[in-house]
């Protein structure tokens, strides 16, 4: 679904990304843990290009993105992405956040725009908050809005930066819970996160980037029980 080749960023004279080379398939759950500026956010930016690559290739659906002849808008499209802080328009009522792009830019008439809203919201359970403002929400809430509105645009994968980092500690099950629904479904996923009880339980593959390279990757048992880079020990010896 993404392929990703000879990736490289470079910020100044910073590298934070260095020579990356990954493959995502359709219905994985992949999970990015790496230490705090080891290029995770970088890399998961790269995907849908927010961030734009000084080297390397990024082919979506077989499409290379990089390529300056692209429509990347239309790509992006099919890629939600959830950030840590919600990122919801205040001045919008929870339905319109969440029709804003299909209307706009899958041009659906409003009717199936919020039709297809409040079938997200009944299913996360929130239908009844369809009319309030995101300031009247909490955390948790916030969050599973934000991932009822990519997925409001019927996205093949749905890219999450650390969704959970900025909530209370009793919000973060509720939104872990339905992120494993989606993944349960079948969503294919990329998610940076510190979750490690998350990545044992639902991905299908953990990478360990550091210093802006991939330095391991492995299945949940393997990665967590056998880890091989040293610098992966260290790390999962710190946080667990
Ligand atoms: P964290 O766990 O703290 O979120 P991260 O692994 O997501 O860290 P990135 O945000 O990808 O790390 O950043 C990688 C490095 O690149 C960091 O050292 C950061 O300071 C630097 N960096 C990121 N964005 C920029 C930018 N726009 N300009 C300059 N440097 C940047
Ligand atoms: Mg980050």
């Amino acid at each position: 679904l993404i392929k990703v080749e000879g990736l490289h960023k470079i910020y100044g004279d910073f590298h934070a990304l260095n020579g990356i080379n990954e493959e995502i398939h359709k219905g994985e759950v992949v999970v990015v843990v790496g230490p705090s500026g080891s290029g995770k956010s970088t890399f998961l930016r790269s995907l849908n290009l927010l961030e734009v690559p000084d080297q390397g290739h990024i082919y979506f659906e077989g499409v290379d993105i990089t390529d300056k002849h692209v429509d990347i808008n239309k790509h992006r499209q099919k890629m939600g992405m959830v950030f840590q802080h919600f990122n919801l328009f205040p001045h919008k009522t929870i339905k319109e956040n969440i029709t804003l792009a299909p209307l706009k830019l899958l041009g659906k008439s409003k009717e199936e725009a919020d039709k297809r809203a409040m079938e997200l919201l009944e299913r996360v359970g929130l239908a009844e908050k369809a009319d309030s403002y995101p300031s009247q929400l909490s955390g948790g809430q916030k969050q599973r809005i934000a991932i009822v509105r990519s997925l409001a645009m019927d996205p093949d994968v749905i890219l999450f930066d650390e969704p959970t980092s900025a909530l209370d500690p009793e919000m973060v099950g509720e939104v872990l819970e339905l992120m494993k629904q989606l993944a349960r479904e079948g969503m294919t996923m990329v998610v940076v996160t510190h979750e490690m009880g998350f990545a044992k339980e639902v991905g299908s593959r953990v990478i360990f980037i550091d210093s802006g390279q991939i330095k391991e990757q492995a299945k949940p048992d393997e990665f967590f029980d056998n880890p091989k880079d040293p610098r992966l020990q260290e790390f999962l010896s710190k946080i667990l």
